[in-house]
C-alpha cells in the first residue's frame, strides 16, 4: 500500500511549493544514498520522498494527485507511473533543487551571481551607430538616444521611501546568504528574503515601487575618433544600465557601421576609386579633377596612359584608428573610354588618323601581332589584319 505523498514529505495538503521543497530537501539530505552506503531502507525512503516531491512539485501533477490520489488516470510519469529505477530522474531533481544550495560542493560552483554585498553591477548595453564614410576618416560627434533605466531621484536608487532606510535582513542578518553544515555538506545559498542584498525594504519608494530605478531615455554625445571602420566597438564606461541598489553601472558599447560611398571603396587605410578618361585624354595627356576625402584635387594623366593604370595620391586615405595622424593613400584607377558614337566630322578625322598611324603608334598591338606571325607565319597574320 502506497503512502500518501503529503504524509511522506511530512507536509500539509495546503503546503506552499516552498514548504514542499524544504521538506523534501531535509528528507533527501537525511536519506541520500551517498550518506547511507549499503542501507537499503534509507534508499527506499529516499526514492519514496523523491517520488512524492516529483509529483507534488509539478502543479499539474499535484492537481491530479489531489483529485484522484494514487489512482489518477495515466499515472504520474511519462511511462504511466513513477519509474524509480536507477537514479536518473532523481539526479535530475537533485541537481535542480540542490545545485543552488551546494554552491562550491563541486569545487567552484558556477552559478554565483555577480554580487558586491548585494549591490550587483548593471547590464551592459549595445547601440548600433551608422556614420558617413567621410566622418569615419576624420572623426565626428554623434548624439544618440539610449532607452535605459536611471536611478530613481526620489529614493536615490535605494528603493526605500524618502526618509526611511532599508533594514538589515532578519533572515540572513545582512550577509545576503545562508550557510549551514549538513554532515559533510557545506551549504550556502542566496537568502530568499532579501535576494542576496542583505537588506529588506519595509517602506518602499512610491515613485519606483521599491525598484530603485525608473525607465528613461538618455541622450549622449559620443566622440567618434578618426579611422573607425564597420565593426569598431567604442566602450563608454558606466553608460550602461545602473546597478542594483547603488551598485556600479554597466558599460555602453557603441558598434559602428560605416555607410557605403558612391565613388570610394575602402580597404583598411587605403581608398580606391575608378575614374573614366576619354581616349584622347589618355593619348594626349590631361590634368583631371579627382574627388578625395579632402575635396577635389587635380591629377596629371600623362600622355600614352593605358586603361587600368593606377595612380597613387599619397596621404589621401584613412588614418589608422588610434594610430598616428599619418594617413593611407588613395589609388586612382583610370579606365579609357572609347566614344560610343561618332558624327561625320569625328569619323573623318579618325579615319585620317588611322591612315597615318602605323603599328608604331600602338606598341602593345605591334608586339601581339609579332607573336602571331611567329606562330602562324605571315599569311595568317595578314588574314587577321584584313578581318579587323
Ligand atoms: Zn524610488
Ligand atoms: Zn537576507
Amino acid at each position: 500500500m502506497k503512502r500518501d505523498y503529503y504524509e511522506v514529505l511530512g507536509a500539509a495538503k495546503s503546503a506552499t511549493p516552498q514548504e514542499l521543497k524544504s521538506a523534501y530537501r531535509k528528507l533527501a539530505l537525511q536519506f541520500h544514498p551517498d550518506k547511507n552506503p549499503g542501507d537499503a531502507s534509507a534508499e527506499e525512503k529516499f526514492k519514496e520522498c523523491t517520488e512524492a516531491y516529483e509529483v507534488l512539485s509539478d502543479p499539474e501533477k499535484r492537481a491530479r494527485y489531489d483529485r484522484f490520489g494514487h489512482q489518477a488516470p495515466g499515472g504520474f510519469g511519462a511511462g504511466g507511473g513513477f519509474s524509480g529505477e536507477g537514479f536518473g530522474n532523481i539526479n535530475d531533481i537533485f541537481g535542480d533543487i540542490f545545485g543552488e544550495i551546494f554552491g562550491g560542493a563541486g569545487g567552484g560552483g558556477g552559478r554565483g551571481r555577480q554580487r558586491n554585498g548585494g549591490r550587483s553591477r548593471g547590464s551592459d548595453l549595445r547601440y548600433n551607430l551608422s556614420i558617413g564614410f567621410t566622418d569615419a576618416a576624420f572623426g565626428t560627434e554623434a548624439k544618440i538616444k539610449i532607452p535605459r533605466h536611471r536611478n530613481c531621484d526620489a529614493c536615490k536608487g535605494l528603493g526605500a521611501r524618502a526618509g526611511t532606510t532599508a533594514k538589515t535582513c532578519p533572515t540572513c542578518h545582512g550577509a545576503g546568504e545562508l550557510r549551514m553544515t549538513q554532515g559533510f555538506f557545506q551549504i550556502s545559498r542566496t537568502c530568499a528574503q532579501c535576494t542576496g542584498s542583505g537588506k529588506v525594504i519595509t517602506d518602499p519608494c512610491q515613485t519606483c515601487r521599491g525598484q530603485g530605478k525608473v525607465a528613461s531615455e538618455t541622450t549622449l554625445t559620443v566622440k567618434i575618433p578618426p579611422g573607425v571602420d564597420t565593426g569598431t566597438r567604442l566602450k563608454l564606461t558606466g553608460e550602461g544600465e545602473p546597478g542594483e541598489r547603488g551598485g556600479p553601472a554597466g558599460d555602453l558599447y557603441v558598434v559602428v557601421q560605416v555607410e557605403e560611398h558612391p565613388i570610394f571603396v575602402r580597404e583598411d587605410t587605403e581608398v580606391i576609386c575608378e575614374i573614366p578618361v576619354s581616349f584622347t585624354q589618355a593619348a594626349l595627356g590631361a590634368t583631371i579633377e579627382v574627388p578625395t576625402l579632402d575635396g577635389k584635387v587635380r591629377m596629371k594623366v600623362p600622355s600614352g596612359s593605358q586603361s587600368g593604370k593606377i595612380f597613387r595620391l599619397k596621404g589621401k586615405g584613412f588614418p589608422a584608428l588610434g594610430g598616428s595622424a599619418q594617413r593611407g593613400d588613395q589609388h586612382v584607377r583610370v579606365t579609357v573610354e572609347v566614344p560610343s558614337s561618332l558624327n561625320k566630322k569625328q569619323r573623318d578625322l579618325l579615319e585620317q588618323f588611322a591612315a597615318i598611324s602605323g603599328e608604331d603608334a600602338h606598341p602593345q598591338a605591334k608586339s601581339f601581332f609579332a607573336k602571331v606571325r611567329e606562330l602562324f607565319g605571315n599569311e595568317a597574320a595578314a588574314d587577321d589584319a584584313a578581318n579587323s
